[in-house]
Order: C-alpha cells, then structure tokens, then sequence
C-alpha cells in the first residue's frame, strides 16, 4: 500500500482499498473508457470527504498532483465515474435521507443514496422528484446532481437543477461550504471571507460582471443540457447570487457533494397515457410542438421508432406481441397527463386526440394501470437494443444523447438516419421527444480497429449535425470525457474561456476529476478507451433505457 493510501486509513474513518480486485472493478463506469484508480476511500462521512481533498490539496501544493474524483453507482455514460487517482465511493455509507419536511416537501439526503429507493420513499408521502432518469434504479442522487440528470418527465418538470435547491460541497482544500440562494447582504458576507469559500465568491463574482454579453451566450437554445458550466443563473438581475446551479452539472470537478436538498412534487399516479402511431416525421414534430403548446402540456412525450420496432419484432417478439402488430409506423409517441385535477387531465387527453386525428396518426389510450404498464413496455423496449450483441459488436454509448430545438426534431432524425446509412450501420432511435433529446447507440466493436475508426468519424459527423442545428452535444448524461473535446466547438472560445475560467477559480491545481469537461483533446481520450465494451456495473438489474 502506498504512503498516500497509509496515510488515508490512518485518517479516515471509512474503508482505503488498493487491492487489484477493487481497483479493477472502479476502473469501468457505462461509458466506452477504462482508467483504474490507484486508491478507493469509502467516506463514512463528511468529514472523511474533507480529510481526503485536504490531503490531495496540500499534495498539491509540494508539485504532487492526485486526482480525487466523485463516485456514485458509476452508470455515468461519458467517462465522469472514472479516475486514475482517488476514487471517493460515496453509496457504501453516505446514502441516508437526513430531513424529510413534509410541509414543504423539501428533502435532503446524503449523495450515495440510490435514486429508486428516494423515490419510493416520497412516492409513500405523495410526492416524487420528476426529473429522475431511466436509470433509477441503479444510480445515486449524487450522480444525477452531478450530470444534471433528465428522463422522461422532463418535457414537463425540467431537468435536476431545477429542482436541487441546497448543497453542502467539500472544496478542494478540504474546506466545506453551504450553498443556496442568497441575497446582495448574504453576498457581501461571503465576499468578505477570509478563506477559499470567500476567494470563490470574488473571484466568480468578477467574472460574471465583466463577461456579462458572454455568460448570457453560454445559453443554448434548446429545452434541456447538460453541456459545460451553467454560469447564466448564478447572479440574477435582482443581485442575487447562488452557487448551486453551476455545481449541479459539474460532474465532480467543481466540488464533492456531500448533502443534497431536493424540492419535491406532489405525485399523482392517475394518468392519461396516449400511445401514438405516426408516419410521417413532420407531422410528429407538429404533433409535439402543438402538445407542449397546450394550456396544461403533457407530463410526458416519449418515443420509440419503427426500426426500434422492427428490432425488437425480429430479436424479441414476445415483447410487443398484443399490444402493437408490425407493420409499424415511424415512429410511436408516448404521452401521459398527470394533471392533478381529472377534468383537466380528461380535456387535455381529448384535445391530444383532435391533434393526433389532425395528424392522421393512429393511437390507443388508457387510464388502467395495467393496460398504462402494458403500452409503456413498448417504450421500455429500447432496453432490448442496449443489451443486444453481435458476435464482438455492442451498441455503444458514444452519440447517444443530442438534444436539438424542436423545430428542428425531424432534421435532427433524418439527420441520424443519413448518417447511419452512411456507414452502413444499422439504426434504432429512442429518447424524450418533448425536448428533442433523441438517444441512439451504433453497434459496433471496440475490439476491431476499422470499427474504432468508424467510431471517431461518427463522433465528428455527429457532434457536427447537433451543432450545425443549434443544438447541445448533451441533453442530459453530461460532457465527461467523451464529449469534453467538443465543448469549445459547441459553445465558442469565449464562452469556453469562462468555464476554463472557473475551473481555475475552484480548482487551481487540477484535482479535482482531471480529464473531465475541461482541457481534453480526443487525443487525450483515445488511449483511455476499452477494447470490449460492457455494461458490468448494472448486471444486478434489468438495463433500463
Ligand atoms: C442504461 C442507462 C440509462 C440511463 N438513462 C439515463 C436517463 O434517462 N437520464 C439521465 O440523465 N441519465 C441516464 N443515464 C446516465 C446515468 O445513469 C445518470 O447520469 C445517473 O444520474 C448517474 O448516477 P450514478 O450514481 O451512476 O453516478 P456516477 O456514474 O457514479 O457519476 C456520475 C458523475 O457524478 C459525479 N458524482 C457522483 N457523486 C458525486 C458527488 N457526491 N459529488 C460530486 N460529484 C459526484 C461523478 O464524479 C461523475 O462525474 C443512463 C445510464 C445508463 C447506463
């Protein structure tokens, strides 16, 4: 063991590993990279976080530089759970709910909680957090703070950062802050620190007063992202100033979180669901616009595509069989009412049928649960092209997850469709149509270096029709390493100074999840990629979509 890790079990309460098991089991997260840690900490505690950055901070400052990074259940798609340093595994203890208000519906949990469980608990006091991810059930609300998770509620709720309304964060010297909303005397006070939380606050606050023109740039016009630092809704017009939205989608490199509090929403499990059959790609892009237009706009418009479809009917069949026969159309609409007042959930319902008629669209709707559970499984059978195969060819999660303006949904799907008949790949496309947030996954083998060529063009090709659309590179699994060499090219060299920026301001000697978001190159994350890719970490469950 080296003198780090001695030094780390002398000072920490919770468990140091630096075993070859462990490390090679927190060398994979979901995404296509591999990069194993030289030591895992599980924290018992806060303060164990904090002993575990002061160390790396005053490292740091002798020239030795060791990367701490954040990890929750490691489902992260684009790299972020991974660290050649120190691993801080935050599920093994730190996953208690501290305070449940059930006033307000506030609650705060530690970061390792997993999100399922979370939302099992509110769901038994009537409430949910909406913006919860497809992968619910096997990830933490660390890591959904973290990238700024999305899912299938979010066309209606919005995404995590919405709804993350404190934090506690252990800075990179150790030292650990509070954040919230605060106003211009709250403000004046921290700006007065003696200490890293008051540099922080001065220095972030100068550069938001002297980029204004470009902060306001760094907003993308699309519903949902998860790309870069979300400067625009720190310092408000009214002088106000929060730290909160710039950490939620930080992915780790701002600050460990160890405390999250989370608004809640009353939940009503009496829905509408309309499942709709569309042929024609325009008209479902005017579908949705009309939808999200409506006076009470539904909860959820998810998709799934004929090839999707066709896909399962060929690998699956016994998935789809009674609820929809093939031929299938292009694409299938999911959308759900959750309106709390029925009349209104039955109106909204009945003026999306005229929209849908409008649209020579074929549909069934329900209101049984089992009937509602029955249609979403369609929905649900994205999960069969996640866990399909081909002799080594895997679909991979590489340019999986675009999100455009929704005026531009059907150049956005045509767009994928060219490209993946370009390299005579085969195409399925799923995801949250309300946000214009598709997901697509090639299927190609990392092992074969004709496919990692293939790969890269993809990347390139790709990124450049999301863009070319004023779109986000992600609208909700976060920049990580895969996406961090797009990050300029998406928003600019001034925009992406600033976050270069505050980056600096948070974490001048690099420790904190190096490698991620900032300062990548794709030279940088190519020698990190696996030669076979697999979704071992979510092998104790079904893999959602
Ligand atoms: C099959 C599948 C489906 C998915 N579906 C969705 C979806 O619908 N919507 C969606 O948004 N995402 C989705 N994801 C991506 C991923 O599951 C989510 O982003 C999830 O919220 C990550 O949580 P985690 O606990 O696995 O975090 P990890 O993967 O462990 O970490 C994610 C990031 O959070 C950071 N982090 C974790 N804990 C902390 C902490 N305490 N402090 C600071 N940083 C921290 C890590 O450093 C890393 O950067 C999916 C992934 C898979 C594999």
């Amino acid at each position: 063991m080296s003198k780090v890790a001695h030094y780390l079990q002398e000072h920490v309460v919770g468990e140091v590993m630096t075993g070859a098991d462990a490390r090679r089991y927190f060398a994979t997260d979901a995404s296509i990279f591999t990069l194993t840690p030289a030591i895992i900490v599980y924290p018992r505690s806060e303060n164990d976080v904090r002993k575990t950055a002061r160390f790396t901070w005053q490292l740091a400052e002798r020239g030795r530089v060791i990367a701490i990074t954040a990890r929750g259940s490691g489902t992260d798609q684009s790299g972020a759970a991974l660290g050649g340093g120190i691993l801080v595994v935050f599920p093994a203890h730190m996953h208690r709910i501290l305070e449940f208000d059930g006033k307000s519906g506030d609650v705060t949990v530690e970061p390792g909680i997993n999100y399922g469980k979370l939302q099992q608990t509110l769901n038994t006091h009537s409430r949910f957090l909406p913006p919860y991810p497809a992968s619910l059930e096997y990830s933490t609300i660390g890591g959904a703070v973290a990238n700024n998770a999305g899912g299938e509620r979010s066309t209606k709720y919005g995404s995590t950062r919405e709804y993350v309304k404190r934090l506690r964060v252990v800075l990179a010297n150790g030292e650990v802050i509070e954040t919230s909303r605060l106003n211009r005397r709250e403000l004046n006070k921290k700006l007065g620190l003696n200490s890293m939380e008051g540099e922080v606050y001065r220095q972030l606050d100068a550069l938001i007063d002297e980029n204004h023109d470009i902060v306001q740039q760094s907003v993308l016009p699309v519903t949902k992202n998860a790309a870069g630092y979300a400067l625009a809704d720190v310092k408000r017009k009214d002088g106000s100033f929060d730290l909160t939205p710039l950490l939620v989608g930080s992915q780790g490199t701002l600050g460990l979180v160890t405390e999250v509090t989370l608004e809640t929403v009353t939940h009503n499990p009496v829905t509408t669901l309309i499942a709709a059959f569309i042929d024609d790609i325009k008209s479902a892009q005017a579908v949705i616009t009309e939808l999200k237009a409506l006076p009470h706009p539904p909860a959820a418009i998810e998709m799934v595509d004929g090839h999707l479809l066709d896909f399962v009917q060929v690998h699956n069949p016994t998935l789809l069989k009674g609820i929809i026969e093939p031929p299938f159309q292009k694409l299938a609409l999911f959308i759900e009412f959750d309106n709390a007042n029925d009349r209104v959930q039955k109106r909204m319902a009945k003026r999306t049928l005229k929209v849908l008629e409008h649209a020579n669209a074929t549909y069934k709707i329900e209101s049984d649960t089992d009937q509602k559970e029955q249609l979403w499984k369609v929905r649900e059978a994205a999960a069969a092209i996640l866990a399909h195969q081909e002799s080594g060819a895997k679909p991979l999660p590489i340019i999986e997850d675009g999100v455009v303006p929704l005026e531009r949904f059907e150049e956005f799907l045509e767009g994928v469709y060219s490209l993946f008949n370009l390299y005579h790949l085969p195409v399925s496309v799923w995801g949250h149509a309300g946000n214009a947030n598709l997901h697509v996954q090639p299927l190609l083998d990392l092992g074969q270096v004709g496919d990692r060529q293939k790969m890269f063009k993809l990347l390139e090709e790709y990124y450049a029709l999301v863009m070319r659309l004023g779109g986000s590179t992600t609208g909700e699994h976060g920049d990580g390493r895969l996406r961090a060499p797009f990050l300029e090219q998406l928003y600019g060299p001034e925009v992406y100074s600033l976050f270069k920026q505050v980056k600096q301001i948070f974490d001048p000697y690099g420790t904190l999840n190096p490698g991620v978001k900032i300062g990548v190159t794709l030279d940088d994350i190519k020698p990190l990629m696996r030669q076979e890719y697999n979704l071992a970490h979510l092998y104790d469950h079904m893999p959602h979509n």
